[in-house]
């Protein structure tokens, strides 16, 4: 970053964030004009809609320390003082309204099916806008009375605030609290001994994205508040005694959405216009992703419901998910994923019948098999007689011998292929495919786009192509790369856990009503 920039110049980019980013700056007049004019806009945006409307706008990556922003800050902040005091937003030392019990205990390590949580707080109304104003232009454009900037100014952000100079923090990766202190030339000395300390532990190792906010006095730190994850946030206040540590608990409310809806041209439009957001229907798809083509096996007509959780904070809607039960019924066959949170706390999803959806691959796809030649990047070639690389397992097999599918999936190829001669690939969910060459012949029913499950037969032991003898050579591919399919950490498929068994399959029947309900309303 060039730290000679006036503070306009990196101003002015944020504002004009589709604009190139080494516009020349030199007219300070203009961009003053520019900027008063951006101002005019935000504001009346802002009072047009709903307070938090517009924030989707809100470029968070642009956070960052800058006097004009904390200004306004501050403006706005003594503006909305009244306001915030009604209703504060951290209730210190008040345990958290349970959640509901499947995602509870998940919600903080990340599995997986939380992560867009954090990056929806994004949603929360921000008082310090990443657009800085000049406070003087505020004064000069701003015809609102106080009372209804007052009204305007979400009440969200700092809540304990009195003194108003916070400064939100994007944390970004590789930053740790002596850089940032760095960075908003603060004593990096401050940082360590808060670090150093026992219940600062945490902040040794920063967890990314708009966690932080300092409150600084005359550029001395006075406080900071991090937040350790949803539901808990770590505030280090500087005292007459030294630094004080507290852990706040932020009260949350779980409801159970529904939506459904009839797909008329894309799961995505459906998806969206029956109110389910992006982040929402990504996960969607990738629940059914070893099922569910969602490319090439979606018809018009076809139908959707979903079950999910809506996470308010303090009345404020900060997230949606995790998807609790779906179902899809395609051209009027039925598929149902339900979120089960095992024992030991890990959420997976798993059909009616407790089955896990993610797949699992069969470790060898030729019955009573041996490995006969392995996978290699330098391998003396039979044929060639040439030194070249074996990405793949040959596996021993007569003529004829039956060929597995080793995993449930799509077929995408069948055919000739060069030396692979005859050639089967199957995808598997969205990142592997499998390929088996060499066949003397296809299986039955095995053609481009039909789905097969693991064990099916999809071909037969043959010779076809580069091959000395008959046996079977197989790859393994995740992400467009050739893989040793001995080595490669494949996804485990786990079934309902038997002692969790009839427990999930309560819950299941519950969650397929209700989708069934759903769907025929
Ligand atoms: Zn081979």
């Amino acid at each position: 970053m060039a730290q000679q920039r006036s503070l306009f110049d990196s101003d002015l980019r944020n504002m004009l964030k589709s604009g190139p980013r080494d516009r020349p700056l030199s007219r300070r007049h203009a961009l003053f004009g520019a900027t008063i004019l951006a101002m005019i806009m935000l504001v009346a945006t802002w009072l047009a809609s709903r307070p938090d409307a517009s924030i989707d706008e809100v470029d968070n990556s642009q956070v960052e320390y800058d006097p004009l922003r904390s200004q306004i800050a501050q403006v706005l902040n003594a503006r909305k003082k009244t306001a915030v005091a009604s209703s504060a937003a951290l209730i210190p030392n008040k345990s958290v309204v349970p959640l509901g019990s499947s995602s509870a205990s998940s919600a903080d390590r990340g599995s997986g099916f939380e992560v867009d949580l954090w990056p929806a707080m994004k949603e929360l109304p921000k008082v310090t806008v990443s657009v800085s104003l000049d406070t003087k232009a505020i004064h000069a454009v701003q015809p609102l009375s106080a009372a209804k900037m007052a009204d305007s100014v979400p009440t969200q952000t700092v809540a304990s605030s009195t003194k108003t100079n916070w400064v939100d923090i994007d944390i970004r990766p590789g930053d740790s609290l002596t850089r940032i202190f760095n960075r908003l030339k603060l004593d990096p000395a401050v940082a360590i001994t808060i670090a150093a300390h026992r219940k600062g532990q945490v902040l040794t190792s920063l967890k990314t994205g708009p966690r932080l906010k300092i409150r600084l006095t005359d550029g001395q730190f006075r406080e900071l508040e991090y937040e350790k994850s949803l539901k808990q946030l770590l505030l280090v206040k500087t005292t007459d005694n030294g630094l004080r540590f507290d852990t706040v608990n932020r009260s949350f409310e779980v409801i159970e959405q529904k939506a459904t809806g009839v797909i008329t041209s894309t799961l995505f439009d459906s998806g969206l216009k029956a109110g389910l957001s992006e982040p929402l229907l990504y996960k969607l798809m990738s629940t059914f992703e070893w099922q569910i083509d969602f490319n090439t096996d979606i018809r018009s007509g076809d139908q959707f419901a979903v079950i999910y959780e809506e996470r308010f904070l303090e009345g404020r809607k900060i997230g949606t998910g995790p998807v609790l039960a779906a179902s899809f019924i395609l051209s009027g066959k039925p598929h149902h994923a339900i979120r089960h949170t095992d024992s030991a706390g890990i959420a997976r999803y798993f059909s009616l019948d407790g089955t896990s959806m993610q797949g699992k691959f069969l470790h060898s796809p030729v019955r009573n098999s041996r490995i006969t030649s392995g996978y290699s990047l330098r391998r003396f070639h039979p044929i060639l007689k040439v030194w070249r690389p074996h990405r793949g397992l040959d596996f021993s097999g007569r003529n004829g011998n039956s060929v597995l599918s080793t995993a449930d999936g799509k077929v995408v190829f069948v055919g000739r292929k060069g030396n692979y001669g005859k050639t089967v690939i199957i995808k598997h969910g969205s990142n592997y495919r499998t390929l088996y060459a060499h066949l003397s012949k296809y299986g039955k029913k095995v053609r481009k786009g039909r789905w097969v499950q693991q064990g099916q037969i999809i071909g037969y032991v043959g010779s076809t192509g580069l091959s000395t003898s008959p046996h079977l050579h197989y790859e393994l591919w995740l992400n467009g790369k050739r893989r040793n399919p001995l080595k490669l950490k494949l996804p485990r498929a786990t079934s309902v856990r038997q002692n969790e068994k009839s427990e999930f399959l309560r819950r299941a029947s519950t969650f397929s009503a209700a989708l069934n309900r759903l769907v025929d309303a």
